[in-house]
């Protein structure tokens, strides 16, 4: 049997019909940038995760370096960031000429911890970027509290509908940043991405960022960008997030049968604290013998992916801030594997996948 990392192409005729009627009600609307569907899609957004103002941006990655834009974070400054994480988290800050501090994850659920970042705080420090990491939450709270009023900036890009305390990301922090990217758990046909806030001038000024910075029209007070959603995307992605909840509870029903199966293998498996719902953008094992077990895998037709094989104070591109060592990441990098996950995995296959990772990995000890 052979079992895909992921397949985009398994949501069904039923999605590529309401697809096809939102984007045909794009194309005939003449109305390709900003407008009622940016409106329709930002309004749902603002309600499904409990916020005031949520704001669609062209990625994830722009989403993040709007909000630093908006907090004028710029050289000199240091922004606190897990080294454990997609690239953008740290190249954002880089890009403005701040500093990025590269601080350790937690062995267990893979995200920054409040105690790490209170050691790399400093008077430089002008934000904190936690990342709710594979789908589950940082500890926002605990974070807040450490952090003595400098702005928590949830890089909530794997983690939309995962909550914290009954409290869904994006509504943790100062701000939330998701992106649409098409693997993302809501995928956009292309890029796309949200920044979320209750503060009211906070939002004022990202939507303003967000179209080079003008207000009014042609009248540049602060340097912005093009940071916009297509009007085609919202359209696509209202639709998607109708079923966004029963697509995440497949997630969540794949990982459970995953967690039973690995039971006997103390450790490996990926674990939901009791105060989270985790959303399993992956579902991420650990091993010592990684690089066999992902071979023994692959033979058997089953796709896997490594998220991350580098932490990012080891990229070439940092080397000059001299940063690390940081071990639980490094060890980490080489001990993850990602099992496929995606909602459309069928029954059949997840009992292969189970059953050859078992085969991989011999007796429990
Ligand atoms: C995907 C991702 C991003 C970037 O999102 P894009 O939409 O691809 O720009 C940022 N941070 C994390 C943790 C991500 O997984």
């Amino acid at each position: 049997m052979q079992v895909p990392f992921l397949d985009l192409r398994r949501a069904g005729p039923e999605l590529d019909t309401a697809l096809t009627a939102a984007f045909e009600r794009v194309l005939k609307s003449g109305r390709y940038i900003m407008g009622p569907e940016v409106d329709a899609f930002e309004a749902k957004c603002a309600a499904f995760i409990g916020v005031k103002h949520a704001i669609g941006v062209s990625s994830g990655t722009d989403a993040l370096l709007a909000v630093l834009m908006a907090l004028e974070i710029g050289p000199g400054d240091e922004v606190i960031v897990p080294t454990y994480t997609f690239f953008a988290t740290a190249g954002v800050v880089w890009r403005l000429g701040a500093t990025p501090i590269f601080v350790d994850v937690d062995p267990r659920d893979f995200n920054v911890t409040a105690k790490n970042i209170a050691a790399a705080l400093t008077e430089r420090t002008k934000a904190i970027v936690p990342v709710h990491l594979f789908g589950q939450c940082a500890d926002i709270s605990a974070i807040e509290a450490v952090a003595g009023g400098i702005p928590v900036i949830e890089d909530a890009a794997q983690a939309i509908g995962s909550e914290l305390r009954g409290t869904m990301a994006g509504a943790l922090g100062l701000a939330g940043c998701f992106s649409f990217f098409p693997a993302k758990n809501l995928g956009a046909l292309g890029d796309a991405g949200l920044i979320t806030t209750n503060d009211d001038a906070l939002a004022e000024r990202i939507r303003r960022l967000r179209a080079h910075g003008s207000k009014p029209k042609y009248h540049h007070a602060i340097v912005g960008g093009n940071f916009r959603i297509d009007a085609l995307q919202a359209a696509l992605l209202n639709v998607k997030l109708d079923r966004l909840h029963e697509a995440t509870e497949r997630r969540r029903a794949n990982a459970r049968f995953y967690g039973e199966a690995l039971t006997p293998y103390a450790g490996l498996a990926p674990t939901e604290s009791a105060d989270r719902r985790h959303v399993y953008n992956q579902y991420v094992i650990q091993t010592g013998e990684r690089d066999r077990v992902q071979a023994h895998l692959r033979d058997r037709g089953v796709a896997t992916a490594v998220y991350y094989p580098r932490p990012l104070h080891q990229q070439p591109c940092f080397a000059s801030l001299e940063p690390g060592p940081l071990p639980v990441s490094e060890r980490l990098a080489r001990e993850t594997l990602a099992l496929p996950i995606f909602p459309e995995l069928t029954s059949a296959e997840r009992s292969h996948v189970a059953q050859v990772l078992r085969e991989a990995l011999g007796a429990p000890a």
